[in-house]
């Protein structure tokens, strides 16, 4: 999972700007930055992430080991931009060089007791999960915007590790005084990498033609995503998992591992809204806060959404509200909008939407027709906060096409949905065959020989650029992709190539 840009080899950037103190080689950790408990995928296995503010500290055969680990990434050529592997009297200032963190299986206490098992002839291959660094990814007056890297060695692939990595990173960054982080580099083709980052809200604010000549795609050129992320804000990207943790404590009565004293204080405090419903019978276990059940797992939200959805295929606040009557999630309008999006039927109706508003369009451009202005509308493109696909996003992606598999008819037999139908342009488009029978309109009798409006600023009331998320729905121009397009931009998206004809 790389992130770099700069030469590997060349002399270690400090942080020089942003807030004081300025970090010395070496030097204390900042408060709040201490061995970290976290618990695998497994739920079980515990391990330790121990931070490190120099080489020097880390032992001599562990740092071998992760240089190792390096080189092989490096060989398999298809994640870091390097071709030649690190010798490690580079990878140690290169890694370690401003800030290291380690990942260990166990309850590890501090530095001391790394040290211990590395003379004890600790197996690095077994207890060794993983690791990344922190540094700026700028020099001088930029040098408070932070970059990565992050190394899952071969014997965790798949235990949540990354995640757990990157989770940290999002908290210990700001400590070091980062304000924002910047990943420059992640091939679009690193499916595992983009993921955690898509998951941990980190925005892809760019992307790079064409950046990757790498082993496994010989002949072709991969893109690669710059990520880039705000560090401090309300997380609540770790919801789901705090959800886990109060379910946890209320049917334990006791903390779960690794809670910090901050963090028992606010189980405390949540305690007193929630409540445990235990298992009766086949019914699964509840949560509940005031009276609607929270669910934090990702794929029940998405069928949850998707039931209430097709009920009768209301709008994104429609199905919100009727969805936040009985359950609880964080962002459920998101949910409901990767639904919407998703839905056959819907976006059958977009199309017919936009097919309406071409027509209307080339109506409007010629010269001899003349139609009633459309009013603008009180319509606004969705403003859903751009979010990229999850892993969930897969499964929903998948649930989408079968749903469009076994029910290949679009259905219009209720009028129930709340789209945003401007009525006089609906009945222009009604009467399209009749239009000479109209009466000329004022509006455009005046506005002949101008420039011809453009439907699309029918949107200009929503003053920020639009970005390819909210361009469903959008207008003439920019017609509502079909579920099929949709699924195929958001496979190419995630890093699954697709053929055209497909
Ligand atoms: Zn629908």
């Amino acid at each position: 999972m790389p992130a770099m840009l700069e030469d590997p080899t060349a002399p270690t950037i400090y942080r020089t700007s942003g807030d004081m103190p300025y970090p010395l080689p070496g030097a204390a950790l900042p408060a709040g930055i201490v061995p970290r408990q976290v618990t695998l995928r497994d739920r079980v296995t515990i391990a330790t992430i121990i931070p490190f503010s120099s080489p020097d500290q880390v032992p001599i055969t562990l740092l071998a080991y992760l240089a190792d680990q390096l080189s092989r990434e490096i060989e398999k050529g298809d994640t870091y931009p390097m071709i030649d592997p690190l010798p490690l009297e580079s990878f140690g200032p290169y890694w370690f060089g401003v800030f290291g963190a380690v990942m260990i299986l166990g309850d590890v206490l501090n530095i001391d007791e790394v040290h211990h098992m590395s003379r004890s002839g600790c197996d690095w291959e077994k207890a060794c999960l993983g690791s990344f660094y922190i540094k700026p990814n700028y020099p001088g007056r930029s040098s408070h915007v932070c970059n990565g890297g992050f190394l899952v060695t071969d014997a965790s692939r798949n235990r949540g590790v990354g995640r757990l990595m990157g989770e940290t990173y999002l908290e210990w960054a700001p400590k070091l005084g980062y304000t924002y982080s910047v990943f420059n580099l992640v091939y679009e083709t690193n499916v595992a990498s983009c993921r955690i980052w898509d998951a941990l809200g980190f925005k892809r604010i760019g992307r790079v033609k064409g950046c990757g000549n790498l082993k496994s795609y010989p002949g072709e050129f991969v893109d690669a995503i710059i990520y880039g992320r705000d560090l401090g804000q309300d997380d609540d990207f770790v919801s789901e998992e705090r959800f886990d943790k109060i379910r946890f404590y209320l049917k334990n009565g006791k903390y779960p591992n690794g809670a910090d004293r901050a963090e028992k204080s606010r189980l405390r405090s949540a305690a007193t809204h929630y409540k445990l419903i235990p298992a009766d019978g086949d019914r699964p276990e509840k949560l509940v806060l005031k009276g609607k059940e929270v669910i934090s797992d990702p794929q029940r939200q998405y069928e949850i959404a998707r039931t209430v959805h097709h009920k009768s295929h209301g709008g994104i606040n429609k199905t919100t509200a009727a969805i936040a009557e009985a359950y609880h999630w964080v962002r459920i309008k998101e949910t409901v909008s990767q639904v919407i999006r998703n839905c056959p039927e819907c976006s059958e109706m977009n199309k017919g939407l936009s097919a309406m508003r071409v027509q209307q369009a080339r109506v409007m451009s010629s010269p001899q027709a003349s139609i009633t202005p459309t009013q603008p509308s009180r319509y606004q493109p969705r403003r859903e906060p751009s979010r990229s696909p999850s892993p969930s996003d897969q499964l929903q992606m998948e649930a989408a096409q079968h749903a469009q598999m076994t029910d290949p008819v679009p259905r219009f037999n209720n009028n129930n949905y709340d789209m945003p139908v401007d009525p006089a342009l609906m009945d222009g488009v009604h009467q399209t065959t009749n239009l000479e029978d109209l009466p000329p309109s004022p509006f455009l009798t005046a506005g002949r020989g101008l420039p011809l409006p453009q439907l699309s600023s029918l949107d200009s009331s929503a003053p920020v650029a639009r970005t390819n998320e909210d361009t469903a729905m959008a207008g003439v121009e920019e017609r509502a992709p079909t579920a099929r397009e949709e699924l195929r931009r958001r496979l190419t998206r995630a890093g699954y190539r697709t053929s055209p004809n497909e």
